[in-house]
């Protein structure tokens, strides 16, 4: 369990992010289900949950979500699923349980850049993009590469047009991390192809993307697009699965999420 020498419940995000820039063991707190399973000393917690930072909200273009929601919030949400069909949903139904998922939040999924994070690999294929204080707003995909820095995540937006999406996951238990997650859209004539939990974070396959961009999705091409993406990304081995194993499992994966969209 952590330790908190002090903790503030600011009332603007500038506060917030004063308070936890000021000194180097400053730390937000999200839901917190992640911070408690470790033992760190922190100084000043800046706690967000007077920011209203809780919502998913339709601004024309985009729907954005604030980074206090929680996956409950998501998994139930009218808005994501009436816009964005069923991805969301399925990346974060099948985590732990209800109460969990009634506190965990997305800016402390997004900002830990989880490699076996299920949400960070739906987003991705939703072309999601973060907004912070200190780096403003950036693709997720940028974010992910970039450097930690110390920031404060505010929000998301994932633009509004109709992409078609599919996510797939494979667990040894159902309480466990994924082993292997994928997902796969489709807009226009554009096809994208994520893979996450290799067990490094997330990644476009790149080739596969732009083969099957360029052809059309027929049961040949897809099955030639799901052995691209076992050869040209790099799985690892760790407790979960062997690589041999990941690069097997994601010609299965990426196959049916293709054929969903398709
Ligand atoms: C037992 C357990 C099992 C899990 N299983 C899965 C799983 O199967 N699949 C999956 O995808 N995920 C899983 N997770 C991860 C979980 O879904 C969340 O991603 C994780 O708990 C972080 O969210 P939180 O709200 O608890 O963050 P916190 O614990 O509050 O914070 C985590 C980190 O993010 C920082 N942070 C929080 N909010 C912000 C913000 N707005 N801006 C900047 N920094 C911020 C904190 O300072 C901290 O460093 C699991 C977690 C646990 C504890």
């Amino acid at each position: 369990m952590f330790t908190v020498m002090e903790m503030v419940q600011p009332k603007t995000v500038e506060e917030a992010y004063e308070i936890l820039t000021k000194r180097k063991n400053n730390q937000v707190i999200g839901g917190s289900a992640w911070l408690r399973m470790g033992s760190k000393r922190i100084g000043t917690a800046v706690e967000l949950s007077q920011l209203g930072l809780d919502y998913i909200k339709d601004s024309g273009d985009y729907i954005e979500i604030g980074a206090m929601t929680t996956f409950r919030s998501l998994e139930t949400s009218k808005l994501l699923e009436e816009n964005f069909g069923s991805i969301i949903k399925d990346s974060v139904k099948d985590i732990i349980g209800v109460q969990f998922r009634n506190v965990v939040t997305i800016g402390g999924t997004i900002f830990s850049k989880f490699g076996f994070s299920d949400l960070i690999v739906a987003l991705l294929a939703l072309e999601c993009e973060v907004k912070l204080v200190r780096n403003g707003k950036l693709a997720l995909r940028e974010f992910l590469n970039k450097e930690y820095e110390k920031d404060l995540l505010t929000k998301i937006y994932i633009k509004k047009n109709n992409v078609k999406a599919s996510y797939k996951s494979l667990r040894n238990a159902q309480s466990d991390y994924a082993l292997l997650n994928v997902s796969v859209s489709k807009f226009e004539d554009k096809v994208k192809i994520y893979v996450g939990a290799r067990p490094q974070i997330a990644t476009l396959a790149i080739k596969a993307s732009e083969f099957l961009s360029n052809n059309e999705l027929t049961d040949e091409n897809i099955e030639k697009a799901a052995f691209m993406v076992s050869e040209e990304l790099t799985f690892g081995t760790n407790m979960r699965a062997t690589k041999e194993y990941r690069s097997l499992m994601s010609k299965v994966l990426v196959k049916r999420a293709l054929m969903e969209v398709r």
